[in-house]
């Protein structure tokens, strides 16, 4: 008897959807949620069936609940086509326009600052960018990428994403990250799960003491110019969990926290996925 009333409630719970009147099943579509324009961070979810996916030609992961993510660089324009490789053969097509956004442009009517670097620096400097894109270049697997993130320090927003100055027409490389005017010595936390796959000390020249973080799917989060770190590779770090303090190492002209993401080789704008700051 009670397997026959499971069974009947079962059959219920079946027709009960029907009830409201016959909906047509959904057409099987390629869900993206977030603002697609430059600079973000775009998540989405591949219907049931897809087995594939890709962004442009280029093969995109999915996770076991078929959600993927990828990330739209400060300079991307035109349009983002994903594509959906389905089990009965089919594909699913998904084109986004890639909305442009008024990046602060600041015209200065001199010439760029004189005194390039030396030849030392230009060695010096080749290592540890190497250094650097080895370490983001590591895939850890950590889950980050699916949460909401965090401000990794609280303070006024000093410099923004995009910021960039031209100097009698000749554009000088843009602010590839947020600025926090966080007090010197105030605590840094991972804005989102993560793994560390780079600490320092020792400095590098311009980054100072630089903390790398993957969140996993190819995003990556920099925390530079920090007094200290409080973390080791290979750590597994929780949202809100220390992993240093702010400092001024590198080229900085005073105490701040800059915090940079990429997702793979795309400069994303941090801002947005972490909301207002708190007070
Ligand atoms: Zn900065």
């Amino acid at each position: 008897m009670r397997g026959r009333a499971a069974a009947l409630a079962f059959l219920l719970l079946l027709l009960l959807p029907m009830a409201g009147g016959a909906a047509p099943p959904e057409a099987p579509s390629l869900q993206v949620s977030g603002a697609v324009e430059q600079g973000a961070l775009l998540r989405g979810t591949a219907p049931p069936g897809a087995v594939a996916l890709t962004l442009d030609g280029e093969p995109l992961p999915l996770d076991p609940e078929r959600r993927f993510l990828f990330g739209l660089d400060r300079d991307r324009t035109g349009t983002v086509l994903l594509v959906a490789r389905l089990a009965g053969g089919g594909t699913l097509e998904r084109r986004l326009d890639v909305r442009p956004r008024p990046w602060r442009i600041e015209h200065i009517a001199m010439a760029r600052p004189a005194g390039g670097p030396t030849e030392a620096f230009l060695r010096l400097r080749e290592g540890e960018l190497a250094r650097i894109a080895a370490a983001r270049a590591r895939d850890t697997g950590a889950k980050g990428w699916l949460q909401t993130f965090r401000w990794p320090a609280v303070g006024r927003i000093s410099g923004r994403f995009g910021a960039q100055r031209v100097y009698r027409g000749q554009p000088a490389a843009f602010h590839a990250g947020v600025d926090i005017a966080a007090g010197a010595g105030a605590t840094v936390v991972a804005p989102a799960d993560a793994v560390v796959v780079l600490a320092g000390p020792p400095a590098f020249s311009l980054e100072g003491n630089l903390v790398v973080l993957d969140h996993g799917m190819g995003l990556n989060s920099a925390f530079l110019h920090l007094a200290t770190s409080a973390v080791v590779v290979g750590q597994r770090v929780r949202q809100g969990q220390p992993i240093g303090t702010v400092g001024m190492s590198g080229r900085a002209t005073g105490p701040h926290l800059h915090w940079a993401m990429r997702w793979r080789e795309a400069r994303i704008d941090p801002a947005p996925l972490a909301g207002p700051m708190p007070r």
